[in-house]
């Protein structure tokens, strides 16, 4: 067995899910490569902190919607840290808003970051992923409870379900596993965001458990999927949101 620090990549860790997820990636071991679109500050303040608890990080911009960008950010990841072991495709974006009031620009920017951000990763991880890595996809459960205002960010999320369980398959011979987390709602901005006090409670009282999610708790699901215990998990969409679907 290597002996070689594993290496893993979180699109859009700059903070929210993903910066929890990369801070977890690395107390497990990992030296991780924190990807972020416009968050330099943020990015390079994560990078910092983990560095200072003596972990090994690396700030990368890139735009996942943009292929040659992606391309780019695993050479970077491969210069600074080595070839990738775990890919997590977290960045994404969400804007709540009924069908017909979506405009052309906004379906673009939903479709080019949650849709094809991932299939540029992925295509890339084709021939940059060591083999016995790891690929982890963010979906949502908001597919599961096809609430209104949700339609564009559901199909977005749908097909990288879709991506996640054909490529699981499509990487055969590998033994690299693809798997998607579906949160529900977690405390983050990108949830948090144009949402009164009342309607979070809302949120906060659907599951049985009756609290929101904390980037944490899916940072520990990812972890699971990264780590020695996840490795018979292959092809699934793990739901992780207290029940509430
Ligand atoms: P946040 O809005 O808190 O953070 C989003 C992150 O994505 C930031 O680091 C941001 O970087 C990055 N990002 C946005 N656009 C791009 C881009 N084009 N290229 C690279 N990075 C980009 O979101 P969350 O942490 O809440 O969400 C993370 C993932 O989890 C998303 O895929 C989301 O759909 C999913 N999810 C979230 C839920 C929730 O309730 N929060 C529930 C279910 C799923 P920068 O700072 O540079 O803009």
């Amino acid at each position: 067995m290597s002996t070689q620090q594993k290496v893993a990549l979180v699109t859009g860790s700059s903070r929210g899910i993903g910066a929890s997820i990369a801070t977890r990636l690395a107390k497990d071991g990992f030296a991780v490569a924190i990807n972020y679109a416009s968050g330099a500050d943020a990015a390079k303040a994560l990078v910092a902190s983990l560095e200072a608890q003596g972990h090994k990080a690396f700030a990368v911009q890139a735009n996942v919607a943009d292929a040659g960008e992606v391309s780019a950010m695993f050479s970077a990841v491969e210069q600074h840290l080595g070839k990738v072991d775990v890919l997590v495709n977290n960045a994404g974006i969400l804007k709540v808003q009924p069908l017909a009031q979506v405009s052309d620009a906004l379906y673009q920017q939903y479709f080019a970051i949650n849709t094809q951000g991932v299939f540029n990763t992925l295509r890339e991880a084709q021939t940059r992923l060591n083999d016995g890595g790891r690929i982890i996809n963010l979906s949502s459960t908001t597919l599961a409870l096809k609430m209104p205002g949700y339609a564009i960010y559901n199909g977005t999320k749908a097909a990288v379900e879709a991506f996640t369980q054909v490529f699981a398959k499509e990487l055969r011979g590998r033994a690299i596993t693809v798997n998607a987390v579906a949160p529900g709602p977690v405390a983050t901005e990108l949830f948090l965001e144009g949402k009164s006090d009342e309607l979070i409670d809302q949120f906060a009282k659907m599951p049985p458990l009756e609290r929101l999610g904390q980037p944490e708790d899916i940072a520990a699901v990812v972890a699971f999927l990264a780590g020695p215990d996840g490795g018979w998990v292959n092809g699934q969409v793990l739901r992780a949101n207290g029940g509430v679907a």
